[in-house]
């Protein structure tokens, strides 16, 4: 049994202070439970406080949104997994579209952030997904299936049961537009399959896939209900500690 993972990522939004009314108002809403891992992931410069807020909360983890892949060195304006790993910080996401598409980030950077993440005992929640030309293309798989062999390329059964996958169609990624429960259970079951064989099945059995693109309290039980999904990375529903903690009850339910 996969327990479910819902993930904040607040991108570049949430000062210090916001972040600290977010988490007073969360902690009132789910109190201590812990039916679901809850991740929050903070813009870098909120990560401190957040660390500092949670140090004596037991059922939400610290998450980072990036990291660069090099141990420390002239890489201004990039922070390594030991930064991160100071703060207390247990996840990081990589390879979000964004950072694909804005940054240009391939598969083989998000490889070495991957390796470098688990060398470092960061989780990473590592994102893949197509986008809407790709889907009406007919290229899902084709994209899904080189998203993961070269993002996860080299890792060991045992690395891959430390990592989250994020199944985040772009096309759903802060338009409104949900995948349907159906599209998404597909995805997450191919994704599931593909790490079989590349893998082996009961190791693709444990790994975690997390469904992400507009999900809202209204979507989430029905998509959480999935057999293969299992939670969510949140975007703009998670700026809103009422929603996101609706989110979490709703996939606790599942
Ligand atoms: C995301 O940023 O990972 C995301 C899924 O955003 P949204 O929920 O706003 O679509």
């Amino acid at each position: 049994m996969r327990k479910k993972i819902i993930a904040a990522n607040w991108k570049m939004n949430m000062t210090c202070g916001e972040a600290a009314g977010f988490i007073e108002t969360l902690l009132r809403e789910i109190g201590q439970d812990d039916k679901v891992d809850v991740v929050l992931i903070p813009p870098f410069t909120a990560i401190a406080k957040v660390s500092e807020l949670l140090s004596n909360v037991q059922n939400v983890k610290l998450g980072a949104q990036n990291m660069y892949f090099e141990k420390s060195g002239a890489f201004t304006g990039e922070i390594s997994a030991a930064m991160l790993r100071e703060l207390f910080v247990r996840y990081v996401v990589l390879g979000h579209s964004e950072r694909r598409t804005i940054f240009g980030e391939s598969d083989e950077v998000v490889n070495r952030k991957t390796r470098a993440a688990l060398d470092s005992t960061l989780k990473p929640i590592v994102c893949i997904g197509e986008t809407l030309a790709e889907r009406d293309g007919g290229k899902v798989e084709e994209v899904l299936g080189r998203q993961i062999r070269g993002s996860l390329a080299g890792l060991s059964a045992k690395e891959l049961t430390e990592i989250v996958l994020a199944y985040e169609p772009v096309w759903a990624i802060g338009t409104g537009r949900t995948a349907t429960p159906a599209q998404a259970q597909d995805a997450h079951a191919f994704i599931r399959k593909t790490l079989a064989q590349v893998w082996d099945a009961p190791t693709a059995e444990k790994i975690r896939i997390q469904y992400g693109g507009s999900v809202k309290p209204e979507n989430a039980a029905s998509l959480m209900g999935q057999p293969d999904i299992d939670g969510a990375l949140v975007g703009g529903a998670a700026l809103d500690p009422r929603a996101f903690a609706q989110i979490i009850k709703h996939s606790a339910g599942q």
